[in-house]
C-alpha cells in the first residue's frame, strides 16, 4: 500500500496529490479546477467547521445566509474591490437553455438574456453590505456580528487540490461596528481565534502578521493573516482577517445615527478560512506512508483490529473489544472496530496508516491471554504493549500526547526555518538552501517588493505582529528600514 505513494524527497507535489487522492480526501472532477470532496475529506472538514463554528458563537457571532449571486453593479461599487476580483469572476448571463433546432443538443436560449448579469460570489462583502443598509439605522443596531458558511467561486488559473480551487468552501465573517477601534479589535480577535484553532486543533504553528499593501485584500484598509510553513519550506496563508474601514459602508451608503443623533458611516471587518486548511493539514504533518492527522480533528481517532484464526478465536476478542469501545466512546473518542473479514490485518494496518488514524490497537488471542493489546502511534510509528486494564484512560492520554507531539514537531521545524539575513546574497541562499521564512529588511515600497518577487518568486508573507523594531537597510536597495519582514516562496 505505502509503495504507491511518491516519496516527498522525490516529488513533493506528487506526494501531496497521492495523499489527497489515495487517502480518500478528494477526487478531481469533470470541471477543471473544481474537486469532489470525498466522505473522509468531508468528515475532516466537518470537524474543523464544528470547532470553528463553536468558537465563532462563543465570540458572539450568529450564522446567516446570503445569495450565491451578486448583481454585477454591486461588485463595481467599491473601486479596489472590483479591481481585485474582476479577473476571477464567473458571470451568469442567461437563465435558460433550449433545444438546438438542428437537433444537436441544447444551446443557450438567446431570448433568455438576464437584464443585469449576475456574478457568482467570489466573496460576499457587496451583497451583505447592500443588506446591512436595511439592518442598520442606529448605534443600537451595532455591533452586528454575522458569519456565513458558504461556497465561493474564484476563477483561478493554476489550481491545486484543496490549496487553491475554483470553487471552495469557507466561512466568511462580516461585522459592522460604530467605531474604528471596535472594528480593529474585532479584526484582531478573529485573527486570534484562527491562530488558536490552527495551532491547538490542527497542530500547525502560525505566524500572525499584517500584509503589505500589495498583498492586501481588495477593498481592505488592513489585512491581517496567519502564515504556516509546509514541509517543503513553502509558506501557506492559512487565514485572513480584514479591517475594511468605512469603504463598504460608503459604497453602499450604510450610516447609523450615533448617540448624539448624528449620522456616521459604519466600520467593517471581514474574515475567512477555507477548505485550504485541509491541504495545510496534509502538507504540514504527513509522511511517505500517508496522512498523519491530529487527534483533535481526525475523523477517526482510534481503530481496533482483531487478529485471529476462526470464529472461536474471534468471539472472546469481540467481547473484550466491545467493552473497550464502550469505554472509549463514553470518553468521547471516535473509535472503530475494524473486524471486517475481507481484508488481512496487514492490509488494514497499511490502510489506516494511509488514512492517518492517530492510534491503532491490535488484539490477538495471545494478547487476550496476557491481558494486553498492541498500541501503535501513527505520528512516531512506535508500538507498545499496554495492559487491557485501564486501557481507555491510557488511550485518552496518548491522544493528547500525540496532539502535543505533532505540534512540537511542526513548531521545531518552523523555528528552524526562519532565517534572518542581512545581504542580498544571503537572502537568495537562504531561500534556495534553507527554504522557509527569511527575515529581512525591506524599504517599505511596493516597487522593491515587486522587484524581489520578480527576481526570486518570494513574497512578503507578513509583517509579524509585535515585531521587534530594529534599524537596518533593505536587502535590495540599501535604503533604511526599521523592522524585518518575513519573505517566503508560497502556495
Ligand atoms: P480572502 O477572502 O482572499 O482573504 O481569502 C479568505 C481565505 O480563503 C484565506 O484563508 C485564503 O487563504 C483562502 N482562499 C483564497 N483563495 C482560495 C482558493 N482559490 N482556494 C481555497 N482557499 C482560498
Amino acid at each position: 500500500m505505502s509503495k504507491e505513494i511518491t516519496a516527498r524527497s522525490q516529488d513533493y507535489a506528487q506526494w501531496y496529490n497521492d495523499l489527497v487522492l489515495k487517502g480518500g480526501l478528494a477526487d478531481y472532477s469533470a470541471v477543471k479546477g473544481c474537486m469532489v470532496i470525498k466522505p473522509y475529506g468531508f468528515a475532516l472538514w466537518e470537524n474543523m467547521r464544528d470547532v470553528l463554528d463553536r468558537m465563532f458563537k462563543e465570540t458572539g457571532h450568529q450564522n446567516a445566509y446570503f445569495p450565491l449571486f451578486i448583481p454585477k453593479s454591486f461588485l463595481s461599487k467599491e473601486a479596489d474591490h472590483v479591481e481585485g476580483f474582476a479577473k476571477e469572476c464567473a458571470v451568469v448571463t442567461h437563465y435558460r437553455l433550449k433545444n438546438n433546432p438542428d437537433g444537436s443538443g441544447v444551446i443557450v436560449d438567446p431570448d433568455a438574456k438576464l437584464e443585469e448579469e449576475l456574478i457568482v460570489r467570489p466573496t460576499s462583502e457587496t451583497i451583505i453590505w447592500n443588506t446591512y443598509k436595511d439592518w442598520i439605522q442606529s448605534y443600537r443596531d451595532l455591533p452586528l456580528l454575522v458569519n456565513q458558511w458558504a461556497n465561493v467561486v474564484r476563477w483561478e488559473m493554476r489550481t491545486r487540490l484543496f490549496l487553491r480551487t475554483t470553487e471552495f468552501l469557507w466561512q466568511e465573517g462580516h461585522t459592522a461596528h460604530a467605531t474604528a477601534e471596535e472594528a480593529i479589535e474585532e479584526t484582531r480577535k478573529m485573527l486570534d481565534v484562527y491562530a488558536d484553532f490552527v495551532e491547538n486543533y490542527m497542530a500547525v504553528p502560525v505566524v500572525k502578521g499584517v500584509k503589505s499593501a500589495s498583498e492586501r485584500f481588495a477593498g481592505a484598509v488592513d489585512t491581517y493573516c496567519i502564515e504556516a510553513l509546509m514541509q517543503d519550506g513553502k509558506a501557506l496563508q492559512a487565514g485572513t482577517s480584514h479591517f475594511l474601514g468605512q469603504n463598504f459602508a460608503k459604497a453602499f451608503d450604510v450610516q447609523f445615527s450615533n448617540k448624539e443623533n448624528k449620522l456616521e458611516y459604519v466600520w467593517a471587518t471581514s474574515w475567512g478560512v477555507s477548505t485550504r486548511l485541509v491541504g495545510a493539514l496534509v502538507m504540514a504533518h504527513s509522511d511517505d506512508d500517508g496522512l498523519i492527522l491530529p487527534p483533535r480533528i481526525a475523523p477517526l481517532q482510534v481503530v481496533i483490529v482483531p487478529i485471529y484464526k476462526g470464529q472461536d478465536q474471534k468471539d472472546p476478542i469481540d467481547a473484550k473489544v466491545a467493552a473497550i469501545v464502550k469505554e472509549l466512546k463514553a470518553a468521547g473518542i471516535r473509535v472503530k472496530y475494524d473486524d471486517s473479514d475481507n481484508a488481512r490485518p496487514g492490509w488494514k494496518f497499511a490502510e489506516h496508516e494511509m488514512k492517518g488514524v492517530p492510534v491503532r490497537i491490535a488484539i490477538g488471542s495471545r494478547d487476550l491471554e496476557n491481558n494486553v493489546a498492541e498500541v501503535a502511534r501513527r505520528d512516531t510509528k512506535t508500538k507498545e504493549s499496554l495492559s487491557l486494564d485501564g486501557l481507555a484512560g491510557n488511550i485518552v492520554a496518548l491522544l493528547d500526547e500525540i496532539q502535543q507531539n505533532m505540534y512540537n514537531k511542526a513548531l521545531a521545524f518552523r523555528n528552524e526555518h526562519i532565517t534572518p539575513v542581512d545581504s542580498w546574497e544571503a537572502f537568495e541562499r537562504a531561500l534556495d538552501e534553507k527554504t522557509g521564512f527569511v527575515a529581512a529588511h525591506w524599504d517599505g515600497t511596493p516597487e522593491t517588493e515587486a522587484a524581489i518577487k520578480e527576481k526570486t518568486k518570494a513574497t512578503i508573507r507578513c509583517i509579524p505582529l509585535n515585531n521587534p523594531q530594529e534599524a537596518g537597510v533593505c536587502i535590495l536597495t540599501g535604503k533604511p528600514s526599521k523592522e524585518r519582514v518575513l519573505f517566503a516562496r508560497a502556495y
